[in-house]
């Protein structure tokens, strides 16, 4: 879709559907009391039977397209039968009612505390940390606590308060611009490039200073699912503090990463055992499996979380702890979380993120072998690749054509620009999540080799194609 089609990037009315007109009303339902239609942008004056309602959001949803075969979001697209049945049962609890549902309290202090033993924090039950409704905002939180710290030693120091920066790859996911945009941290981006294709620790002695709040290592780029080297990052910090230069942490963004390394990358030193990483942040609902919203921020100590951060509510009766940006949200992931962390066990989290490793390698090997294109990067990290078309490809389509004829088939493949300094060179992107099988990946396959059969039978340049939006 092009930016005219939608004339406000936060008007999603006009999609797909005329608004001005109302909703039919299916037929059979249409009784004496029913009216035909029922006004899509105004509430209706009467009620809808229950009937024709559900049937029009059911509906409507249908055309959202199937989410199994998106293979643009990272996000959690099926869970087993006994997790739709906790998540219906623990629908009405609200997560921040700490005193009404102690023990849900206390499984999500389990919960975090779990993933601060599985990132090797030197003594969990000292760490401390929370669930989320996501990364974007575990990442604020971490962001938060690395500015407040900061401010806390600058005016322990006599010096000024003024201009935070942070430091991150020109590829981080979009929640971190939003943080240094709403918290008022000059953001300072290393950009990539073909020599450095990720934030590696090279030349870091430029871009941190003393007004450094912190540097952000990804565990796995949005973009192209690889790790950033958090290990060097962390020995070019410690060079940069012996010379006398400042002493900087790491924030880790593990959102799709902090679930899958620890189960199968285990030799990859990249997290507490670093004692630079003062925070790590994971989404629970990307590989930790469970449907949205929900995610996790871990500090390695109390000490790294300033208390200054920590709001103590007298709330219904109960001293409730908290540091969190919304108030009220749902419960129940928190449970789904802890279910899965018991249904599985280490040994079946190995076992579930493997299968996607091996469906992912399997289907970059297939796409490595059709003519026109060349793989950005093999999953050899988390189960995200990226292929470029070859430089001497005749250029009559291109990979936005291709993500086109793939919708055709119900496939969402997206395909976007690099960020700086790689904005000419365009990528497609799949990731695999757990329950896209074997199967469905040679389905897939069989596709993208007709599709590109198809496009290659035209001569031609075909005409610009709709840019696909970025899914992060
Ligand atoms: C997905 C992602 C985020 C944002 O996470 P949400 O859980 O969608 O809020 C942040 N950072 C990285 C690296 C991600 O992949």
């Amino acid at each position: 879709m092009s930016d005219t089609d939608n004339p406000s990037p936060l008007d999603f009315r006009g999609r797909g559907v005329n608004f001005i007109e109302d909703v039919a009303v299916n037929p059979l339902f249409a009784g004496p009391e029913t009216t035909a239609t029922v006004p899509q942008l105004r509430i209706p004056d009467l009620e809808t039977p229950a009937d024709a309602a559900y049937q029009i959001v059911h509906d409507e949803a249908m055309l959202d397209g199937n989410a199994r075969q998106n293979l643009a979001t990272f996000v959690t697209t099926w869970m087993d039968d006994q997790s739709q049945r906790i998540y219906l049962q623990a629908a009405p609890k609200n997560m921040i009612d700490k005193d009404e549902y102690p023990q849900t309290a206390a499984i999500e202090t389990r919960c975090w505390t779990m993933l601060a033993d599985l990132w090797q924090a030197p003594d969990p039950t000292s760490s401390i940390g929370t669930s989320t409704v996501g990364s974007s905002e575990a990442a604020m939180l971490g962001g938060l606590a690395l500015k407040r710290r900061w401010q806390e030693r600058r005016r322990a120091e006599g010096a000024s308060t003024e201009r935070p920066n942070l430091v991150m790859s020109s590829a981080v996911q979009v929640c971190w611009e939003k943080f240094c945009n709403y918290f008022e941290v000059e953001p300072r981006y290393v950009p990539i490039s073909e020599d450095h294709r990720m934030l590696d620790g090279h030349d870091l002695d430029r871009w941190v200073d003393e007004n450094t709040i912190g540097v952000v290592a990804i565990l796995g780029v949005t973009y192209t699912g690889v790790y950033e080297p958090v290990r060097e990052i962390a020995a070019a910090l410690d060079a940069i503090a012996a010379a006398g230069g400042p002493d900087v942490p790491i924030h880790v963004d593990a959102a799709s990463g902090g679930m899958i390394a620890p189960f199968c990358q285990s030799e990859i030193v990249w997290d507490f055992r670093l004692p630079r990483v003062a925070s790590i942040n994971t989404s629970g609902h990307k590989y930790g499996l469970v449907y949205p919203g929900i995610g996790w921020v871990v500090w390695r100590d109390r000490a790294d979380l300033p208390e200054s951060l920590i709001f103590r509510v007298s709330y219904l009766g109960g001293d409730m702890p908290t540091f969190a940006l919304n108030f009220s949200r749902p419960g129940a992931q928190v449970l789904l979380q802890y279910y899965l962390f018991l249904r599985l066990g280490r040994e079946g989290f190995r076992k579930v993120q493997q299968a996607s490793l091996d469906v992912a390698g399997f289907l970059a090997d297939g796409i490595a072998d059709i003519g026109p294109f060349e793989l950005w990067n093999h999953p050899t990290d988390i189960p995200v690749f990226a292929w470029r078309l070859r430089a001497d490809h005749p250029g009559t389509w291109d990979l936005h054509h291709l993500s086109e004829r793939l919708r055709l088939r119900g496939w969402l493949v997206p395909a976007y620009p690099m960020p700086d300094d790689l904005a000419d060179l365009t990528v497609q992107r799949i990731v695999v999540r757990n329950g896209f099988s074997r199967d469905l990946a040679g389905a897939l396959l069989g596709d993208i080799r007709a599709q590109v059969r198809y496009l290659d039978s035209i001569s031609t340049p075909l005409p610009r194609a709709g840019h696909g939006e970025f899914t992060h």
